[in-house]
C-alpha cells in the first residue's frame, strides 16, 4: 500500500524540520545573549564616557574659576600693609559664608574676618604691669599670710588709673579674699575683673582670665548650676574667637570645659571653624619650614579635614584663603551646577588622603563606579571624584533597550516556529494530497480494468460467432450492456467531478417530481442488480407529489452512487432501502443497508475527495474515494445536504435533504442555473 509505504515520511520530515527549528532557536538564543551583554558592556562603555568627559570639563572649569581667586590673592600679597588690611577684610567679606584670608607678615599672623580664627600660630607678648608693682601686697600675703592685709592692698591698688596694674591687682585681690575664705567676695571680684577687656593677666586676656579662674571657684565650691552656665557661656565665647589666642590655650580651655561640661561640649559645630584653624596652622608651619615654597604663581594648596586652604606669596608676605565646605560650594562647585546636570553627575572633591572635603549630588547606589582626577593629573587643589548621578536612569535606560532586544527575539523564534509549523502543515497536506492521488490513479485503473476486461471477452465470442443460442446472445448482450453503462457512469463520475472541481460545471435545475427521478434511478438501479443477486426495497409513497429544483442526470447520479455504496459496503446482505419523504418545504431521500457500518470519526471524514474509510480486516472493497465527494457537492449545488447516521457492523443510511414545494400545476416553472459550489 502506498499510504503504508509514505508513512514514515511526514514524521521523518517533523522530526527534520523540529530538528531545525531546534537549531535556529538555539542559534537566536545565543545570538541574543551575546547581543543583550554587547549592549550592557556598550552602555557602561558609553556612562563611562559620559562621566569621564565630565570630569575634564569640570577640572578645566575648576582651573579656570581658581583664577579669579588666585589673581586676587596676588594682589593682596604686594599691596602696602595699610592697603592690604582693607583690601583683605573687603575680599573676605565677598568671599562670604566660611572662608577666612589669613596674611603672614614676618612674625605676624593676620585673619580677616578675625572672629572666624579660633586660635593663632602665633602671637605677640601681651604687655603686662611690671610685677613689683604688687610686691607689697605679695609679701603680706605670700611672707606674712596677712590674706586679708594683703586683700585691702589690693583692693586698694585695684583703684589705679593704669587698668593694667588695675587688673593685676584685681586678680591677686580676688586670689586672697579665696585664701582668707571669702569667696563671695573673691567671685565678686573675678566678676569685675571679667568687663576688663584691654588688659593681660599672666598671658591670657585679663576677661577671659577672670571668668576662667571664677569657673574654678565654682567647681571648687561645687556650685554646679552656676558653674555649668558660666562655661557654657565661656565655651562659645571661645568658639566664637572672642579672643586672640595661641594654640596651646585654646587647648587647654576646651580641655577644662569638657571637664566641666562634660561630653555635651558642644566642639561639633565648630567643626569647621577647628578645620580652618588647624589649616591655618599648619600653613604657618609651611611657611616657617619653607618659606620659598609658598611662593610662585601656583600658589599652595593645603588641604585637610573640611578645610581647604589657597595661597599666593611674595618673599615677605603669603595671602592664602583658609575655607570650609561652603566656600567649596559657592566659589567652585556653584559655577559647576550646569556642567554636572548637563551630564549627569555628581561631584566629590578630597583632599590629597582621600578624605572628603565636599560632595556635591553624589548617588549611593552600588555599583556606578566613580572616575577619579587626582592632583597630580588636573595641578587642582583637590582630587575629584565624578560619578553618575543617576545610574538607576542608565539602568532603566539599558533595561527598556534589552526589553526591546528580547521583544524583538521572542518575536523572531516565535516566526521561527510559526512558520516550521506552517511548512511541516502544508508539507504534510502535499505528501498525503500525493498520496491519495496515487491511490487514486490505481483504484480507478482497477475499476476500469474489471468491465473492459469482460467487455473483451464477450464481445470476442460473440465476434467470432461461436455464441450459436440465441438466449445465450442476448444474456451476454445484456452483459455488455450493463459493462458499457458501468463504464459509462465511471467516466461521467470523474469528468462530473473534474468540471465541478474546476468549477466550470452548469447544474441546469429545473422543478420536477421528486417521485420521478427516484423512480426512474432506482428502476434503472433494480434492472442492474437484479442479475446480481441484490434485492432493492423502494418505498417512494411518502413523496406524495413534492416538487423539487433539480439538475436531473446530476442528481440521479448522485442517488446512484449512494445505492451503489450502499450495495457494495453490504458484502453479507443483499438488500438495500430506498426510501422517499416529503413535507415541512424538504424531500429526504435515504439509503439504508445493513453493511459494515462507518466508524464515527470518519463518517465526517468520507465526504472529503480520495478520501476512503477504513474497512473490517480481511476485507478488500475497491474505490476511488471520489463517490461521496461528489454527492455532496451536487447535492450543495441544489441547496440541499446530506445526512450520514452509522454504526459498525449494523449498517449505513445516506440522506439527501433537499428543498421542495408542493407541486403546482398551473404554475410555469422556469430553469435556474446554478454553478458548482467549491
Ligand atoms: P469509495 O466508495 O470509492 O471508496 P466514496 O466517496 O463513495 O468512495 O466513499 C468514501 C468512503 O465512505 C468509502 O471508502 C467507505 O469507507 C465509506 N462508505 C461510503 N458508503 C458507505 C456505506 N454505505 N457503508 C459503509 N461505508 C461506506
Amino acid at each position: 500500500m502506498p499510504s503504508r509505504d509514505g508513512a514514515g515520511s511526514p514524521r521523518q520530515l517533523l522530526a527534520l524540520f523540529l530538528g531545525t527549528t531546534l537549531v535556529l532557536l538555539t542559534a537566536l538564543g545565543w545570538l541574543g545573549w551575546q547581543s543583550l551583554q554587547q549592549d550592557r558592556s556598550i552602555e557602561a562603555q558609553l556612562v563611562n564616557d559620559r562621566v569621564n568627559t565630565a570630569a575634564d570639563l569640570i577640572a578645566a572649569q575648576i582651573r579656570q574659576n581658581l583664577i579669579d581667586i588666585e589673581a586676587e590673592l596676588g594682589r593682596l600679597s604686594v599691596l602696602p600693609a595699610d592697603d592690604l588690611k582693607r583690601s583683605a577684610a573687603n575680599y573676605s567679606k565677598a568671599l562670604g559664608g566660611d572662608a577666612l584670608v589669613v596674611v603672614f607678615e614676618g612674625q605676624r599672623v593676620l585673619a580677616y574676618p578675625a572672629d572666624r580664627l579660633l586660635y593663632y600660630p602665633t602671637l605677640p607678648d601681651p604687655v603686662e604691669a611690671p610685677p613689683d608693682r604688687f610686691s607689697v601686697g605679695e609679701t603680706l600675703e605670700l611672707r606674712d599670710r596677712d590674706y586679708r592685709g594683703a586683700a585691702a592692698y589690693f583692693a586698694k591698688l585695684a583703684q589705679s588709673s593704669d587698668h593694667e596694674v588695675s587688673a593685676g591687682a584685681l586678680i591677686r585681690l580676688a586670689r586672697n579674699q579665696r585664701k582668707a575664705g571669702d569667696h563671695e567676695a573673691a567671685l565678686a571680684t573675678y566678676a569685675r575683673l571679667a568687663t576688663v577687656n584691654d588688659a593681660y593677666l599672666f598671658g591670657w586676656p585679663s576677661d577671659l582670665r577672670a571668668r576662667k579662674t571664677r569657673c574654678d571657684l565654682l567647681d571648687q565650691l561645687g556650685r554646679r548650676p552656676e558653674l555649668l552656665a558660666e562655661a557654657r557661656q565661656l565655651n562659645d565665647d571661645l568658639h566664637s574667637a572672642k579672643w586672640m589666642l595661641t594654640r596651646a590655650t585654646f587647648m587647654y580651655l576646651t580641655s577644662e570645659l569638657r571637664r566641666w561640661l562634660g561630653e555635651s561640649n558642644p566642639a561639633g559645630p565648630h567643626g569647621v571653624a577647628l578645620a580652618l584653624a588647624a589649616n591655618v596652622d599648619s600653613l604657618w608651619e609651611r611657611w616657617q619650614r619653607d618659606p620659598a615654597g609658598m611662593l610662585g604663581t601656583q600658589g599652595s594648596v593645603v588641604s585637610r579635614d573640611q578645610s581647604t586652604a589657597l595661597s599666593r606669596g611674595t618673599a615677605n608676605r603669603v595671602v592664602a584663603i583658609v575655607s570650609g565646605p561652603l566656600f567649596l560650594d559657592h566659589h567652585v562647585v556653584a559655577p559647576l551646577r550646569e556642567l554636572l546636570d548637563r551630564y549627569g553627575v555628581g561631584l566629590t572633591l578630597a583632599d590629597g588622603e582621600g578624605r572628603t572635603l565636599f560632595t556635591h549630588h553624589t548617588t549611593t547606589a552600588g555599583d556606578a563606579r566613580p572616575v577619579m582626577r587626582t592632583m597630580d593629573e588636573t595641578r587642582l587643589p583637590w582630587t575629584l571624584l565624578v560619578v553618575s548621578a543617576d545610574p538607576a536612569a542608565d539602568l532603566a535606560r539599558m533595561a527598556a533597550r534589552r526589553s526591546l532586544l528580547i521583544g524583538g527575539l521572542v518575536l523572531m523564534a516565535l516566526l521561527a516556529v510559526a512558520g516550521s509549523y506552517f511548512s511541516v502543515r502544508a508539507m504534510t497536506r502535499e505528501i498525503k494530497a500525493a498520496r491519495l492521488q496515487s491511490e487514486f490513479v490505481a483504484a480507478v485503473s482497477h475499476e476500469f480494468r474489471t468491465p473492459l476486461t469482460s467487455l473483451r471477452q464477450f464481445t470476442d465470442l460473440l465476434a467470432d460467432g461461436r455464441v450459436s443460442d440465441e438466449a445465450d446472445r442476448q444474456k451476454y448482450y445484456a452483459v455488455l450492456q450493463r459493462g458499457t453503462r458501468r463504464l459509462t457512469r465511471l467516466v461521467e463520475n470523474l469528468l462530473d467531478f473534474g468540471r465541478m472541481e474546476a468549477g466550470f460545471y452548469r447544474f441546469m435545475l429545473e422543478p420536477m417530481r421528486a417521485a420521478d427521478i427516484l423512480s426512474r434511478v432506482t428502476t434503472e438501479f433494480v434492472d442492474e442488480m437484479t442479475p446480481r443477486g441484490y434485492r432493492v426495497d423502494v418505498q417512494l409513497s411518502g413523496l406524495h407529489d413534492a416538487l423539487i429544483n433539480a439538475d436531473e442526470a446530476t442528481l440521479g447520479r448522485a442517488i446512484w452512487n449512494l445505492m451503489d455504496n450502499a450495495v457494495k459496503y453490504s458484502p453479507d446482505c443483499r438488500t438495500i432501502w430506498v426510501h422517499g419523504s416529503g413535507g415541512d418545504g424538504a424531500v429526504t431521500i435515504s439509503i439504508r443497508d445493513q453493511g459494515i457500518g462507518i466508524a464515527a470519526p470518519e463518517q465526517r471524514t468520507i465526504f472529503g475527495k480520495f478520501v476512503r474509510g477504513t474497512l473490517p480486516t480481511g476485507t478488500t472493497i475497491k474505490g476511488t474515494g471520489l463517490g461521496l465527494a461528489l454527492v455532496d457537492q451536487i447535492v450543495r449545488a441544489h441547496g440541499g445536504h446530506v445526512r450520514v447516521e452509522s454504526a459498525i457492523g449494523e449498517g449505513s443510511t445516506f440522506s439527501i435533504i433537499l428543498p421542495s414545494q408542493r407541486s403546482q400545476p398551473e404554475a410555469s416553472p422556469q430553469p435556474t442555473t446554478v454553478e458548482a459550489p467549491s
